[in-house]
């Protein structure tokens, strides 16, 4: 975003006096000494004038610019920064194609025929071109955020934390928060931090019917709550987290797409988790979740 900068130091309104080497401001040319005087003054006051103007006009353009590249943005600024942050983690080496890019896309359901010629506009063509052209658009972006609209002032009442579960929810362990604090008609959501890569869902009621000790029922799930086409082996881990006995835990992933799940079932009780991370991110996100369970269950017990 630089563009507005650029452009604007090149039509130069404030530029600086240049007179030829003879000439002095003491009038020593008589022929020209008037006019030169009246020319100095003049350019001053417009200096003057152009240095403050300027500063308005380079904001005015700048903000103009943005608006107009934010509407034209087939994502917003954090899918952008999330996509660029994926594309950091996983390539390893760029084949020319915009292949991880693509997953992003579907994995956050974005439209790639939208997507993917916006980045090429912005050099973009392939995976690695994504990465380092598009990284100073998405830091104007960081140092910058992006107004958003106010939120509506109508204070909603805290939802009430007691659930099925018994657990304490109302003072829990750094990092975790409760992410829907203010829509009480959506199951509870906790989530790791404030950028939420990591979310359990506790759901108050039992599991989807099925046989929980086939595979096909995991991946089934899998499947349903990601929308994500079968390319790529499933891969069923049970008991995968280290907790209390009465907790059953059932790790879903695939090596070739990013969410990955994992469901925590109590014994002969009608709720379970459901936990949501990413490929990258399970290994360490995975312990910190069972730490958190194990401690909100000891404390219920
Ligand atoms: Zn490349």
């Amino acid at each position: 975003m630089t563009n507005g900068v650029e452009h604007c130091d090149s039509v130069n309104h404030a530029r600086p006096i240049t007179r030829p080497e003879s000439a002095n401001l003491t009038g020593s040319a008589p022929n020209h000494g008037h006019t030169w005087i009246l020319y100095v003054s003049q350019t001053t006051a417009m200096a003057k004038f152009s240095k403050e103007e300027r500063k308005a006009r380079v904001k005015q353009w700048q903000d103009a610019e943005r608006t107009e590249l934010v509407a034209s943005m087939p994502l917003s600024a954090q899918q952008l920064n999330s996509l660029l942050d994926y594309l950091d983690a996983n390539l390893k080496s760029c084949d020319h194609t915009t292949k991880l890019t693509d997953i992003f896309l579907h994995v956050e359901k974005l439209d790639k025929d939208l997507v993917l010629p916006w980045l090429a506009d912005h050099g973009g063509y392939c995976d690695c071109e994504v990465l380092c052209n598009l990284d100073d658009l998405a830091n104007s972006f960081r140092q910058r955020p992006t107004p958003s609209k106010p939120k509506p002032k109508t204070k909603r009442a805290a939802r009430d934390l007691t659930s099925v579960t018994g657990w304490n929810l109302n003072a829990l362990p750094q990092p975790w928060r409760i992410a829907n604090m203010h829509s009480a008609d959506e199951p509870l959501k906790i989530q790791m931090g404030k950028k939420g890569g990591c979310t359990i869902t506790l759901v108050e009621s039992p599991m989807p019917p099925g046989d929980p000790m086939s595979d096909d029922y995991w991946s089934a799930l899998w499947y349903a709550r990601t929308e994500l086409p079968m390319k790529w082996p499933i891969r069923i881990t049970r008991a995968a987290l280290d907790l209390p006995n009465n907790l059953q835990s059932t790790l879903v992933q695939s090596s070739g797409w990013i969410p990955v799940y994992c469901w925590i079932v109590p014994e002969n009780q009608g709720w379970y988790l459901e936990i949501r991370t990413e490929l990258n991110r399970q290994k360490g996100d995975l312990p910190q979740v069972a730490d958190l369970v194990s401690q909100l269950q000891t404390y219920e017990a």
